[in-house]
């Protein structure tokens, strides 16, 4: 059963193969035998799926379940999630039990998901390889002394190894293309604005993203149908319909455009990668889609832009946990000002730590338009960079990330070099465009992602292609050496 996608078995439950209890607790038995060589779940929440299990069972045989029924999905554990603690990857809120869900959650309740447990994640989805939980790293399912990336390392390695079929995931400058990438499955970041951020815990508000991940194309389009939507709970979020991502993923793609800018092909970038993306892209040709060069003239700006931009926002998000009023309290606080500094001080961890200072002081006065302002500024040139190429091109193609999965503690003492891996990934927040990662080769049995950049709401069209892509080639049907 676990390696079966989503839609097969969807197909397999409708048809009366297995019962939505079999299948969870089929999943449920694999996390438990296996998932201590992964660490990809902070909790497991088997009564509770095993409880909804049964439900749709019930609602199954009665002929009344909606369109997920009884299927087993896990949600990173920065989705609220009520009466399930909700650690964000923190000491700061491992004793959190939020009293409500997130949208989110809510739409896969609604849509008869069953909730397998809350996948581990870099804290407070600050990192690129998991290695800042507070639980400790998840470990690549392909390569156990590599990192799974991150932040989403978890939701990624967990469908990689088949402990579950879907997962939720968010991206706030790569978080779901770059693990996606790493593991060897395919991570989607909508539009900002087209999911809600109701109940999921803020990093950097302006540039934060839900979305899905799974083995394909396919699957991710069913969990985006769930997922998209206007929410009046979310200011930012967007009123506008949303068509249905499984219609059109067999539509042909001979005659689109795709436009591949110069500058995701620089020195920096692994030439075994290069080599598999050019590949996929030349299938893509065979197809008769049309490549096209073109340039984004301030992608060398993305990552210095977004680490004044993401520091800034996290640093004032995260100055509601103070330990007065949920998450950690330091233990026999002489006075307030000591329960403040020794709860952050405790609570948090390093990358955070480092995050918060940097965003304070680049909001400061005195220093808030040397740095914040001119950030913003800069943001704005990289979205006209991608306005003026989508008057020319319908899609843009690259390589997800410079290079694949690396060992534990290469980057560790190095910060920048850390921050160079989403060199790919940060201008499609930063511009709020719709992104996207699909395997696309191997080296040395290490999977490499394919990054799908597409204009503003046109998820479907990016579906659309990697779907395409899926029907003519394998690598996302790979599974790394597990039973
Ligand atoms: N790796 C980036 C960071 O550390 C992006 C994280 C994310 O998308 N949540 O900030």
């Amino acid at each position: 059963m676990h390696n079966k996608t989503l839609a097969e078995l969807r197909t397999g439950l409708n048809n009366g193969d297995f019962s939505s209890v079999e299948l969870t607790g089929h999943f449920l038995d694999r996390i438990k035998t296996l998932d201590k060589n992964y660490n990809s779940f902070i909790s497991v929440t088997e009564e509770f799926a095993l409880t909804q299990a049964r439900q749709c069972d019930e609602r199954l045989a009665a002929g009344d379940a909606p369109n997920l029924c009884g299927l087993p999905i896990t949600h990173k554990d920065i989705f609220c999630t009520e009466g399930i603690r909700t650690s964000c990857g923190s000491r700061m809120l491992d004793n959190f039990v939020p009293p409500y869900n997130a949208t989110v959650v809510e739409n896969f309740a609604a849509a008869g998901m069953v909730v397998l447990g809350k996948t581990n994640m870099d804290e407070f989805a600050m990192g690129s390889s998991n290695e800042t939980s507070y639980y400790g790293p998840v470990k690549n399912p392909w390569h156990s002394n590599c990192v799974p990336g991150g932040s989403s390392g978890g939701s990624a390695a967990a469908i990689a190894a088949r402990l579950a079929p879907v997962a939720t995931a968010t991206d706030t400058g790569g978080s779901i293309r770059q693990p996606a990438a790493l593991c060897g499955i395919t991570g989607l970041k909508p539009t900002y604005g087209r999911v809600s951020r109701w109940g999921m815990i803020a990093f950097a508000s302006s540039l934060d993203q839900g979305g899905p991940m799974a083995r394909n194309a396919e699957d991710a389009a069913m969990l985006l149908n769930v997922m998209a939507g206007f929410d009046a709970k979310d200011s930012t979020s967007v009123e506008r319909d949303v068509p249905d991502y499984t219609a059109t993923l067999n539509q042909n793609i001979a005659g689109l455009t795709v436009g591949i800018p110069k500058e995701y092909f620089n020195e920096g970038l692994n030439p075994a990668t290069e080599q598999a993306v050019r590949h996929a892209l030349g299938e893509l040709e065979n197809q008769g889609a049309k490549l096209k060069e073109i340039s984004l003239p301030h992608s060398h700006l993305s990552v210095p832009a977004y680490y004044v931009i993401a520091p800034a926002e996290a640093s004032a998000n995260l100055s509601r946990f103070d330990g007065a009023r949920y998450g950690y309290r330091c233990k026999e606080p002489v006075d307030l000002h000591d329960m403040y500094m020794r709860s952050r001080a405790e609570g948090f961890g390093d990358e955070v730590k480092r995050r918060i200072l940097v965003g304070a002081y680049c909001l400061s006065a005195g220093y808030y338009d040397a740095y914040y302002n001119k950030a913003m500024q800069v943001r704005r040139l990289i979205k006209n960079d991608f306005d003026n190429a989508f008057n020319e091109v319908d899609i843009i193609a690259g390589p997800t990330c410079p290079n694949p999965a690396f060992e534990f503690g290469a980057k560790g003492d190095n910060p920048v070099a850390m921050y160079l891996e989403d060199i790919y990934t940060i201008a499609a927040n930063l511009a709020g465009l719709p992104a996207m990662s699909l395997p696309c080769g191997f080296i040395d049995n290490k999977p490499v992602g394919l990054q799908l950049i597409g204009n503003y709401f046109e998820e479907a069209r990016m579906l659309n292609v990697a779907h395409r892509y899926q029907q003519s080639s394998d690598w996302h049907q790979r599974a790394p050496g597990i039973e």
